[in-house]
């Protein structure tokens, strides 16, 4: 480390509350070694309302780049210079890139699912998925698979404060691709679920239901499922939910939640660095 920190490095960031649980230095600073870049990777622990001071720093001491975590990425969206299309569409960023002092937002969760499916041999162009969620996760996703060509997402979400950002995020879906036929619906209609999943390619947990401490729980029951459908979660702890593990007994393609933390955090690489993050590398060094 004292070598490879000199007067010249360029800083990276992750901005958020919590952050000391993050991989995500462990995981840069592998990459930054591995491809011989002069940059180092912290996380600094910041709070909703420190961001506009957290911003302001970026700027002052011409930090490289950053990722932002809950609960600062809507915020951050209202703080940087520009926003890449999905951002201005989702108004949340995880990413920003400091161009010469231009601070641009982008958002990779969306594009980290897309690339998961794409690891497992699944293209999403012209598929109906169904989704079970509105959140965060959810309305990222949902909207990247629309700018990438999905043909019908029916989203269901439980009746909370998540309902209304299903209906927003349709609206918004609307404008952008009104191509993309987007259906929203009460997860307690189990009649409606089971026939969505039924006419559906893709089946999509991004909900909460399934990580810890919700482990061993799952919103779809077993028999609304095939061997033929495609099933994604978001959630990554515990790595395999029981709706994915339900799915691989059945014989469905699984694409679990850490390949899209994984496949986010490349994207967010590519962005800060133009070069693609030596996953594989960093997959057989975290083993
Ligand atoms: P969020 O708080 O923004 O949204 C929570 C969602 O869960 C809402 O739709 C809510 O209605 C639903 N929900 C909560 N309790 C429920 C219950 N008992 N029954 C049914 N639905 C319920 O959360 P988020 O940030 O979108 O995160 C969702 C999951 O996705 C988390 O497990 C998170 O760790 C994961 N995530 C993964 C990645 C990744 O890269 N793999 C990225 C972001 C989030």
């Amino acid at each position: 480390m004292e070598k490879r920190i000199s007067g010249t490095t360029g800083l990276f960031t992750l901005l958020g509350s919590p952050v000391g649980h993050s991989g995500s230095p462990a995981m840069y600073n592998f990459s930054f070694q591995k491809q011989g870049l002069d940059y180092a990777y912290l996380a600094f622990d910041v709070k909703k309302e420190q961001m506009p001071q957290a911003i302001d720093a970026l700027r002052l001491f011409k930090v490289r780049g950053s990722n932002v975590t809950m609960p600062c990425k809507s915020i951050a969206a209202t703080l940087v210079d520009d926003l890449s299309p999905a951002a201005k569409i989702i108004g949340a960023i995880n990413v920003i890139v400091n161009d010469n002092g231009k601070l641009t937002g982008h958002i990779t969760d969306g594009i980290g699912f897309v690339r998961n499916l794409k690891e497992t041999g699944v293209d999403i162009k012209g598929k109906k998925l169904v989704v079970l969620g509105a959140g965060g996760a959810a309305t990222a996703l949902q909207v990247q698979c629309a700018l990438d060509g999905a043909k019908e997402i029916s989203i269901f979400n439980q009746d909370d404060e998540f309902y209304q950002n299903a209906e927003k995020t349709k609206e918004k879906i609307g404008q952008a691709k009104p191509e993309v036929k987007v259906n929203v619906y009460p997860l307690a209609d189990q009649a409606k679920l089971k026939a969505e999943i039924a006419q559906a390619d893709i089946l999509v947990n991004a909900t909460i239901v399934g990580m810890k401490p919700l482990d061993g729980q799952s919103l779809v029951d077993k028999s609304y499922l095939r061997s033929d459908l495609v099933v994604a979660d978001t959630v990554y702890n515990p790595l395999k939910t029981k709706l994915i593990e339900d799915a691989e007994t059945l014989g469905c393609t699984i694409a679990p939640g850490k390949g899209m933390l994984l496949w986010q955090g490349a994207a967010a690489y590519s962005l800060f660095t133009g070069k693609e993050m030596p996953t594989a590398e960093y997959q057989a060094y975290e083993q």
